[in-house]
């Protein structure tokens, strides 16, 4: 190790560095989830070609699953994606595909795995999301149904950022001033 690497913990951190982390969690707070319910799950596993019943495996490689992975993430961009924690947004995974996949669509990670009967496996997955439960929230019918609430949502998302870039302004202020 050279001792000039030591530079890059020689600077201020600061408060809205971590924005994407608070967008992250506002985003996630308006994502809808499925009450559980047998019944809701062993349909969609049927869907998926598999037994309820029986150990599940991954939906993308074949091998045990050991996970649920989302099939579309909560949060894209920082903003919420109209999917959440549902019953047709979780599909039997295992950790390697969990990983792999990451923020891909799943269908590109199916594409660039190729499995022998990628095919099937596709028909399966489109099947299990064409389900009206799989459809995600719109923010416009959100906008619809509860407009006073999501624009003081959304104004307070804003003035907690403001708010962040304020106590990072001061913080400057205070170190120039407790360094004198
Ligand atoms: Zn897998």
């Amino acid at each position: 190790m050279k001792a000039s690497s030591i530079k890059k913990y020689l600077r201020p951190s600061t408060i809205i560095g971590r924005k994407s982390t608070f967008a992250n969690a506002f985003a996630s707070a308006l994502a809808p989830h499925d009450v559980y319910s047998p019944e809701l799950v062993d349909a969609a596993i049927r869907d998926l070609g598999q037994d309820p019943d029986a150990d599940l495996e991954c939906v993308y490689c074949g091998r045990e699953a050991a996970t649920w992975d989302h099939v579309f993430n909560r949060v894209t961009k920082g903003e919420f994606s109209g999917h959440g924690h549902r019953v047709r947004n979780l599909v039997p995974s295992c950790r390697t595909c969990n990983e792999s996949k990451g923020q891909k669509p799943w269908r590109d990670y199916l594409d660039a795995l190729d499995p022998p009967d990628k095919q099937a496996r596709i028909d399966r997955m489109e099947k299990f999301l064409s389900s009206a439960d799989a459809q995600p929230v719109g923010m416009d019918d959100m906008r619809h149904k509860a407009h006073d609430e999501l624009e003081r949502f959304l104004e307070i998302r804003k003035q907690v950022f403001d708010l962040m870039a304020e106590a990072d302004r001061l913080a400057v202020v205070i170190r120039q001033k407790a360094s004198h």
